[in-house]
């Protein structure tokens, strides 16, 4: 194998994602800037692929000269002050179409061909807190009252592909105080459904389901899907909805629609189903409940509603359980592993900005490991060691190089 793992992976983001000239279209509103955005853009991209922990971890990188490789001879590299002012001032608009227009590629090289999931294209929606605090605020901080004191936070929804291959995140949308409900489970609907139009708007046809949690469990959501024409399965658990009450009911009388034994890691499974009308939905549902009984004599239970009238029970169990994708790829993963939980910058523009990296970082490192080195790397933090020694023997080279003009 020639070339470090690192200067592979330069490699690849741009020749196939083509880094240098989707970034040119960058902008900020920094007076007479000494730097270009893409400059500043491609290297805190490089950072999170690096998975920096605070700006202070990429200060000592800058300060140690780790990226002039990256760069023509003799390339002024910025000091750490202006990454924090271009990400307050760079344009999100312009990340968020740069965002898609890598997912466009993404789509072009076939990364969705298969589907995640029995063929089909199957997401996930799921709201999570990034960071918070007592005192730093700023005007769009979400707010609540823990133990009479206020506590200033920033949530965002994500939606990222749930299956099998790359765990792709195709956007996120920030909770936002002005416009959204104070209410936890609306203000987060309200938020997911700006992300599902807009990624649905960008990609048409790209998604065929959407799995959200219990909190969609509702005519809102369903017909938000619906008009959108992507399929969604929601968790039921407790819920006002009466149909839904009337459906759990009458299911549970029922006889099983199929009993699984020894099916993987679980002892026996009992699905029972019901169609059935939800006000203000004019299509009917289908609501599935999923009886579960492990070999050490546990029971658990899963019950959906779904608009996939057509896809069999087993499909089904696979793309609720699937849900945890999105847990454990992205939040759990990119918490642990990529600070997503750390404020990097407060205030919302600078939010958003290093969201949109750090979300970017992350797909490239999916479909890499996904795509060109497959399985012969054991885990990304494996992966990620390697990367930095790679960064520091690398020699410089014009494949590998970024233009800062
Ligand atoms: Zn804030």
């Amino acid at each position: 194998m020639r070339g470090s793992y690192f200067e592979k992976l330069i490699k690849y983001i741009r020749n196939v994602y083509d880094i240098d000239k989707v970034f040119n279209d960058l902008t900020d509103t920094r007076v007479y800037p000494k730097y270009k955005t893409k400059q500043i853009a491609t290297i805190l991209l490089i950072g999170f692929l690096l998975r920096i922990e605070s700006f202070n971890d990429l200060k000592l990188m800058l300060g140690e000269k780790r990226f002039s490789k990256l760069f023509p001879k003799g390339t002024d590299i910025p000091k750490i002050d202006t990454f924090r002012d271009t990400s307050k001032t760079m344009c999100v608009e312009l990340l968020q179409l740069t965002h898609h227009s890598f997912i466009k590629m993404m789509r072009r090289n076939k990364v969705f061909d298969n589907g995640t999931i029995a063929g089909l294209m199957v997401c996930a929606i799921d709201g999570t807190t990034l960071f918070g605090s007592y005192n730093k605020h700023c005007d769009s901080c979400l707010t609540t009252t823990i133990k009479g004191r206020t506590f200033y936070y920033h949530s965002c929804t994500v939606m990222s592909s749930i299956g099998n291959g790359p765990k792709i995140v195709f956007d996120f949308e920030m909770q936002n105080p002005a416009i959204d409900s104070a209410s936890k489970d609306e203000g987060e609907l309200n938020a997911s459904k700006r992300l599902l139009k807009r990624v649905a708007g960008s990609h048409k046809g790209l998604v065929d389901i959407v799995v959200y949690d219990a909190l969609a469990c509702n005519s809102i959501w369903i017909n938000h899907c619906r008009n959108l024409g992507v399929d969604l399965i929601v968790r039921v658990k407790e819920n006002n909805v009466s149909s839904v009450k009337q459906v759990k009911k009458k299911t549970n009388k029922q006889e099983p629609a199929e009993v699984w034994m020894n099916k993987k890691g679980f002892e026996r499974v009992e699905v029972f189903e019901s169609t059935f009308r939800m006000d203000h939905v004019d299509r009917p549902l289908r609501f599935v409940k999923f009886a579960m009984k492990y070999p050490s004599g546990k029971h658990s239970q899963i019950m959906i509603v779904t608009t996939c009238m057509d896809l069999s029970l087993a499909v089904l169990f696979k793309m609720i359980r699937a849900r945890w994708n999105i847990e454990n790829s992205i939040f759990n993963n990119l918490k642990t592993n990529c600070f997503l939980d750390h404020c990097f910058v407060h205030g919302e523009n600078a939010v958003e900005v290093l969201l949109y990296l750090q979300f970017m970082a992350s797909n490239f490192m999916q479909l890499f490991m996904h795509r060109r080195i497959h399985q012969s790397m054991k885990t990304q933090k494996q992966l990620v060691k390697l990367l930095l020694e790679g960064l520091h023997d690398m020699k410089r080279s014009p494949e590998r190089m970024f233009s800062s003009a």
